[in-house]
């Protein structure tokens, strides 16, 4: 099928109840995998690329890609393309024209300056809340979604690097969705982008209450979780094994996961887990095996790798099973519901 918008999805993980992975793609073996995945485990499934990772592929090529992961190889499978952590508002224009069913405007912080320790500051709530209702109204014109965020997250996501953390306000979160009119809202609870997300040997803390809260205010609009990655201790020590220095990283259990999303969690960003799955395959590849110098004989194993986890984290969030529930929506459908 085409792909869908991402509020479809979301909307339908909230009748249902569970969660749906969005996650990160750079190149085409991690787009086989997590589509791979989706179709294995009959999952609907959100791809979603960076704005570096848009220009890592020379801007339209992902899109063309996953628009044939979509139609061609896996029609079964319900599938929203978005755009993680869009800086500004010609970013969320360039997506929407290259055919994007859902984009992120991260009004939080301001993209457009860095502070004297080299992060961009926060924005003040006002002005978080006067760009993500341009964007808005530029995305649901044409039937986009939309993703907002609220509060700051830790960590490094590609240059997203964030000041200090401000947890979210329930009740300004209530406010900035009746404000702009989001489909989708990231809620700052603690996570943070990256592989090192709690000092290590402490116990891994997160302000779940938060969502629950949000969730009672705003029920029909989907909760967001950024810098979801579990982190698997084994994939860790087999980067470390094979010459990685990765050493000490920490992510979210996925007990903790299944939590958040019990309490209302809708989309859960995953980035790090993927990108340590095939780290820790090449290593082995190239320890393993030195004369090999075919890219296949090391993304392969890559891609196999991210499949494998992939499969889990559809099974452990609740999306098995569910690709065949609905019928899908086309943006032009959410263009008349919006107009509405
Ligand atoms: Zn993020």
């Amino acid at each position: 099928m085409a792909l869908v918008p991402m509020r479809l999805i979301l909307d339908e993980a909230n009748k249902g109840k569970y969660g749906v992975g969005a996650f990160n793609v750079n190149n085409m073996e991690q787009l086989q995998a997590i589509c791979g995945a989706a179709a294995e485990t009959k999952s609907p499934v959100i791809i979603q690329v960076s704005r570096n990772a848009l220009k890592y592929a020379d801007k339209g090529l992902l899109s063309v890609m996953v628009r044939y992961m979509a139609e061609d190889k896996y029609p079964q499978v319900p599938m929203a393309l978005h755009l993680d952590h869009g800086p500004d508002i010609e970013t969320i224009k360039e997506c929407v024209s290259l055919g994007f069913t859902s984009v992120m405007i991260d009004g939080s912080l301001d993209y457009g300056t860095k502070d004297d320790a080299g992060k961009h500051p926060a924005r003040s709530f006002e002005d978080n809340v006067a760009i993500t209702k341009e964007a808005v109204a530029i995305a649901h014109a044409a039937g986009v979604s939309v993703e907002g965020e609220i509060g700051t997250l830790g960590g490094i996501e590609d240059d997203t690097v964030a000041g200090a953390v401000h947890l979210t306000n329930p009740e300004e979160a209530e406010q900035f969705v009746k404000e702009t009119g989001v489909d989708a809202l990231a809620l700052a609870i603690g996570t943070s982008h990256g592989a090192y997300k709690f000092p290590v040997g402490t116990e891994v803390k997160l302000a779940l209450d938060i969502i629950d809260d949000v969730h009672k205010r705003v029920p029909d609009t989907a909760l967001v979780m950024h810098g979801s990655s579990s982190v698997p201790k084994h994939m860790v020590d087999e980067v470390n094994k094979y010459g990685g220095q990765v050493p000490n990283a920490v992510g979210v259990p996925t007990a903790m996961i299944q939590d958040a999303i019990k309490r209302g969690m809708r989309k859960v960003n995953i980035d790090t887990d993927g990108r340590l799955a095939i780290t820790a395959a090449i290593r082995k590849v190239f320890v393993e095996q030195p004369k090999a110098f075919d890219p296949r004989k090391y993304l392969g194993p890559a891609r196999e790798a991210v499949r494998e986890w992939m499969i889990q984290e559809m099974q452990a969030f609740g999306t098995a099973g569910h690709a065949g529930d609905y019928a899908p929506k086309t943006l032009d459908d959410m263009k008349r519901l919006y107009a509405g």
